[in-house]
């Protein structure tokens, strides 16, 4: 089969068997099943789909900002030669924010409303407040921001959403993160700015950071990203180098959503028929083929196992 994923020694992330997911009413439902990837360094990787198809709860569970109510059933997530999931609240906390940061999707979210944006980001360090302002400078300079005087005195409501995003990316620069999450990071920005949003991913990543991006715009992921794993319903579906995987789709519901796709005059070409189903309802055989176009009678009963790089009875 063309175009396998990559898989090289220089992992700076590995999830290997992990599967997690929500007791609600007293009954566990999977959010997450037999999830395996590797997340080679300093490149772009896209997980892409719907929305409730897991690739938030698969952010969430690497850092470990879960509900009370998420029980994780099995499974390893090795960073640093380490088991993150071995660690303890309090050695999450050398990890979360510092090695391994967030850009979320709202990113009034992440700053304190009474703090102006100086205060915050000198936060950061845990000593020599003053002498470090110099750093910060750098730091927002690196990420574009004019006027930085003017914005380290600003309070984060004083601010855009792109120039918060960009505050943000600048701490995780500060912090020197190896790896960063970006969920959905340009979902509440206009388009000129994600694009600018975007683009700083792509210096990021020559800056040779790895950035894990999570989207459901598949138009972002060609143009941005190296490689993609589509989800559905928890699970991996079909993974790919970006190129190979928009070349040659194999699963039917990568296939969809490339259809769906709006043409050159913005048409959408296709829908994908029906929805994404709540994680309570619980779907024997294939988890999409409610919603297949090619489905058989065996994918109502049996589950098809991940070969090469796509889960489908059809190879
Ligand atoms: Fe469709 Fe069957 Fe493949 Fe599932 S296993 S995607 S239902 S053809």
């Amino acid at each position: 089969m063309k175009g396998l994923y990559i898989n090289t020694d220089f992992d700076i992330i590995k999830i290997k068997n992990l599967s997690m997911g929500f007791n609600i009413d007293d009954k566990f439902y999977y959010a997450l099943e037999n999830i395996n990837l590797d997340f080679s360094k300093g490149k772009i990787h896209a997980i892409a789909g719907e929305s409730g198809c897991g690739k938030s709860v698969l952010i969430n569970t690497i850092l470990k900002i879960l509900p009370k109510n998420a029980i994780i059933k099995s499974g390893e997530i090795i960073f640093d030669n380490k088991n993150l999931l071995n660690f303890s609240e309090k050695e999450y906390e050398n990890i979360r924010g510092k090695k391994i940061s967030l850009i979320p999707q709202d990113p009034f979210m992440s700053l304190n409303p009474l703090y102006t944006i100086e205060n915050q980001m000198l936060e950061v360090f845990e000593n020599n407040k003053i002498q470090n302002l110099e750093k910060v400078k750098d730091a927002l300079n690196k990420v574009k921001i004019k006027n930085i005087d003017t914005v380290l005195k600003s309070y984060p409501h004083e601010l855009s959403g792109g120039m918060k995003q960009r505050v943000i990316i600048a701490m995780s620069l500060i912090q020197n993160s190896d790896l960063i999450l970006a969920d959905e990071p340009t979902t509440a920005l206009d388009v000129s700015v994600s694009n600018s949003i975007l683009d700083l991913l792509v210096e990021l990543k020559n800056m040779g950071k790895t950035i894990i991006l999570i989207t459901h715009d598949l138009s972002i992921v060609s143009n941005y990203c190296d490689t993609t794993t589509i989800m559905y319903l928890g699970e991996i579906v079909e993974k790919n180098n970006t190129k190979d995987l928009f070349k040659n789709p194999l699963h039917p519901y990568t296939k969809a959503l490339l259809g769906a796709l709006p043409d050159k005059r913005g048409k959408k070409l296709e829908n994908i028929k029906g929805q994404i189903s709540p994680i309570t309802e619980i779907i024997n055989g294939c988890k999409f083929h409610p919603r297949c176009n090619y489905v058989m009678d065996k994918c109502k009963i049996e589950k098809p196992e991940f070969k090469h790089c796509v889960k489908c009875f059809l190879y």
